[in-house]
């Protein structure tokens, strides 16, 4: 919960005063009061269509219950955004019950896909997990050495090929020697590149093909990565990799450099994704699994 408090600090600072200020600065709920709150709910990313329901089912509060002190209504709000943020899937990764379990990462340049691997690599590897990470990004400069370097400080094994090799030997090859040296979980780096979309996903194809050849029950999970500080282009981004590519869940990084936190509000919203991990820094112990619970508690709480 700590690091959630630490890593929602902007959101917290930004948003979450806002609120509160607005809950305590105005002692009618009218019209005035839902044109302000409406404004800093947008104004977080919430997403103007979820904003629209949170204040319709604010009304319905107010009227049902007979609320007058705006006050009154923040737990409602905090309880509400927390019921938003619930699904029917769990926010847990889904692992292979005996053997290998390959978790695959998708996402454009720079939304901090690399780093979530390492950070996840950590992750597993203080759970006594055997960790490898396979160099499927073998378009753009500087990729593999980059996981090499997270690989080093994770102390887990990279699997790579020289720069321009095909993607799906890269993994063709990290799945046998993951096989071989008995590793629990295989975390795979695809390229982002955004210039030719349609190679770009038949890359994904083949390699998803490829794994599911040598892994029958693999990928176990997809992982979209997306850049919480890019906002609604984040939504965008997840619609172009849509259901076809066979996303199981996300990972919002950055969400400690933006105080528009509410993006994940929407994003929970809009795609029927779960939000799997959140990155709260550039450290390596900074990601989080999500928990919807912990998240507007740390906001709210
Ligand atoms: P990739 O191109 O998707 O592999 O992106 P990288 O992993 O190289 O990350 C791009 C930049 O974002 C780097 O400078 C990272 O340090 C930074 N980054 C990644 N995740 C986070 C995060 O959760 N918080 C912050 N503040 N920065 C992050």
């Amino acid at each position: 919960t700590n690091k959630f408090k630490e890593g929602l600090a902007k959101t917290r600072d930004v948003f979450v005063e806002r609120v509160e200020d607005l809950f305590s600065r105005r002692k009618k709920i009218d019209e005035d009061f839902y044109e302000e709150l409406e404004e800093i709910l947008i104004g977080a990313d919430v997403g103007v269509g979820t904003v629209m329901k949170l204040i319709e089912n604010l009304r319905a509060e107010v009227r049902k219950r007979k609320i007058e002190q705006p006050s009154e209504l923040q737990p409602i709000l905090s309880e509400m955004i927390v019921a938003l943020l619930k699904g029917d899937e769990k926010s847990s990764l889904k692992m292979a019950s005996s053997g290998l379990t390959v978790i695959l990462f998708v996402g454009v340049n720079g939304v901090g896909k690399t780093t979530t691997i390492g950070k996840m690599a950590h992750m597993f590897k203080s759970q006594g997990k055997k960790v490898m990470l396979a160099a499927g990004d073998t378009f753009r400069a500087g990729a593999i050495e980059q996981l090499e370097v997270w690989g080093k400080r994770a102390g887990v094994d990279v699997i790579k090929q020289q720069s321009g090799s095909d993607p799906a030997a890269v993994m063709f090859d990290a799945l046998h020697a993951a096989k071989s040296r008995g590793v629990d979980i295989l975390l795979c780096d695809t390229a982002g590149r955004l210039q030719n979309k349609v190679n770009l996903m038949e890359e994904l194809n083949k390699i998803y093909r490829v794994i599911t050849r040598e892994v029958p029950e693999a990928p176990h999970e997809v992982l979209l990565v997306l850049d919480a500080t890019t906002g609604q282009n984040a939504l965008s981004q997840a619609k172009m990799f849509d259901e076809k590519s066979g996303l199981t869940g996300l990972v919002l990084t950055k969400l400690d450099s933006t105080a528009k936190g509410g993006i994940v509000v929407a994003i929970r919203q809009e795609l029927q994704l779960p939000v799997k991990f959140v990155g709260l820094g550039e450290k390596i112990d900074d990601l989080q699994q999500f928990d919807s619970e912990q998240f507007v508690h740390a906001l709210f709480g």
